[in-house]
C-alpha cells in the first residue's frame, strides 16, 4: 500500500523503512548481531547494556553524519526547542559578563522562534534584537553587515531556519568579522542533517528532533566543551548542560524510545548516503517546488530568494476563496497536512529529509492541475 505524502511541519513525516524497522522490533528488540532481548526498546532500563548500546551508536553516528568535532559534547535532552530557549542563557549568559553582574545575547530576529526565543532570554539576562526582518513580514535576513551586535554579548541566537515563515541562513555569520567576541548560538531544529554544519563558527547548536531526526520527545543539543560549567546558580540541576555532558545524557531517565527512533533515522541517513547526499536531493526538491510556485499565476511565496527556505515551504493563492477547497483536493490526492501556521494562513509545505523527491513531484502536479481546473 502506497501510503501519502505528508507534509507536516512537525511532528514530520518518518523515513517508512524506519517505521517498518521500529514495528518488527516493538515487541523483541535485536542487537546489531541479531540476537533478540525478550523486551522492547520502552521496557529497557536505561542503564542496561542493550540500551547502552544503542544510545552509543546513536550518539556515534550523529557524530559522524554532522562531522561534529571532538571537542563538541552531543546531548540528548528533553524540554524542545522552546525549554531551550530558556536552557542556553541560564548556561551561556553568565560567559562574558563583568563579575556580579547579568550578562546579555543578541538575537537576529528573522521569524516567529528567534522571536520567542529573545523574549524568553529576557527572564534570565539582558537582552537585545540586533536586526530583525519584522517590518517586512519576515521576507528576508537583515544583511549581517547591519546587525548592531552588543560588544560585551555573551552570545549571538539566530534560528537557522524558520519553520514558519519559510526563511533560512544559507551561511552562518563569522561573527569575528564582525568584530563580535559573543559565542553563536543556532536553532537549528527544522533543518538539522538537511545540510552539513559548519562548526567552526557554532558555540551551541540545539534542535527537537520531530522534523528531521525522529520522533518529538528528544532535543539534540551540540555544544563546545570550554562553553561548559557557566551555569547561573538557578540553572535547574537537569538543565545544566556541564551535569548533562558529565552523566552522558543520563543525569535524568532520557527519553529512550526517541532516542532509538532517532538512532535509527541517522543509520537510514546513512545508507541514503549522508548529510550531503541529503542536501543535494533536498536542493533539488526545494528548486522543483519554488519553480512551481513562481511559475504560477495563482500561487506565489512572499520570500527573497536568498534566503528560501529548503524544508519549509510557505505559499498562497491568491484567490483566498480556494483555500479550503486546494486543501480537501490535495487530500483526496493523497497529499496531507498542506494547511499554512495559523500565524500566516495560506499553505505550508514541509519538505524534510523523509520526503522522497516523488512526494515533490506529486504535490507540483497537483498545484498545476488545480491551477488548471481552478485558476
Ligand atoms: N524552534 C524551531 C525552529 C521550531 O520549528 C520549533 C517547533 N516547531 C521550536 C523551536 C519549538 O520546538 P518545541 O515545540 O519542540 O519546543
Amino acid at each position: 500500500m502506497q501510503r501519502p505524502y505528508n507534509f507536516s511541519a512537525g511532528p514530520a513525516a518518518m523515513p517508512e523503512e524506519v517505521l517498518t524497522q521500529a514495528a518488527d522490533e516493538m515487541l523483541n528488540w535485536p542487537d546489531a548481531s541479531g540476537q533478540r532481548c525478550g523486551m522492547g526498546v520502552m521496557e529497557m532500563s536505561h542503564r542496561g547494556k542493550e540500551f547502552q548500546s544503542i544510545y552509543e551508536a546513536a550518539e556515534a553516528d550523529l557524530r559522524e553524519l554532522l562531522a561534529v568535532p571532538a571537542n563538541f559534547k552531543i546531548l540528548f535532552m528533553q524540554g524542545g526547542g522552546l525549554a531551550e530557549n530558556a536552557i542556553v542563557p541560564l548556561n551561556l549568559s553568565a560567559q562574558r559578563a563583568p563579575a556580579g553582574e547579568q550578562g546579555t545575547a543578541d538575537f537576529v530576529v528573522t521569524g516567529s522562534w528567534s522571536d520567542k526565543s529573545l523574549k524568553e532570554a529576557a527572564k534570565y539576562c539582558h537582552t537585545k534584537a540586533v536586526a530583525t526582518g519584522k517590518p517586512e513580514g519576515f521576507t528576508h535576513i537583515p544583511d549581517a553587515a547591519t546587525w548592531q551586535l552588543s560588544p560585551n554579548a555573551s552570545y549571538v541566537h539566530l534560528c537557522t531556519n524558520e519553520t514558519i515563515n519559510g526563511v533560512e541562513f544559507h551561511a552562518l555569520p563569522d561573527l569575528k568579522a564582525l568584530g563580535s567576541h559573543a559565542e553563536l548560538v543556532i536553532d537549528f531544529s527544522s533543518h538539522v542533517a538537511s545540510r552539513p554544519v559548519d562548526w567552526s563558527k557554532v558555540g551551541l547548536a540545539f534542535g527537537g528532533a520531530q522534523k528531521n531526526l525522529g520522533p518529538a520527545g528528544v532535543t539534540v543539543v551540540i555544544v563546545r566543551e570550554d562553553l561548559l560549567g557557566h551555569a547561573l546558580p538557578v540553572c535547574p540541576s537537569a538543565f545544566d548542560y556541564k551535569t548533562v555532558a558529565d552523566n552522558g545524557s543520563m543525569f535524568n531517565t532520557p527519553p529512550t524510545f526517541a532516542i532509538y527512533m532517532a538512532g535509527l533515522v541517522f543509520k537510514w541517513l546513512k545508507r541514503q548516503g549522508g548529510v550531503a547526499a541529503m542536501e543535494a536531493r533536498n536542493i533539488a526538491k526545494a528548486e522543483l517546488l519554488y519553480a512551481a510556485i513562481d511559475g504560477s499565476s495563482l500561487y506565489f511565496n512572499k520570500v527573497s530568494p536568498a534566503c528560501r527556505s529548503r524544508m519549509n515551504v510557505p505559499f498562497f493563492l491568491r484567490n483566498e476563496a480556494l483555500n479550503d477547497d486546494f486543501l480537501a483536493g490535495a487530500k483526496a490526492a493523497g497529499l496531507l497536512q498542506l494547511k499554512g501556521h495559523k500565524s500566516v494562513g495560506g499553505m505550508r509545505a514541509s519538505i524534510y529529509n523523509a520526503m522522497p523527491l516523488e512526494g515533490v513531484q506529486a504535490l507540483v502536479q497537483y498545484l498545476q492541475e488545480f491551477e488548471r481546473t481552478h485558476g
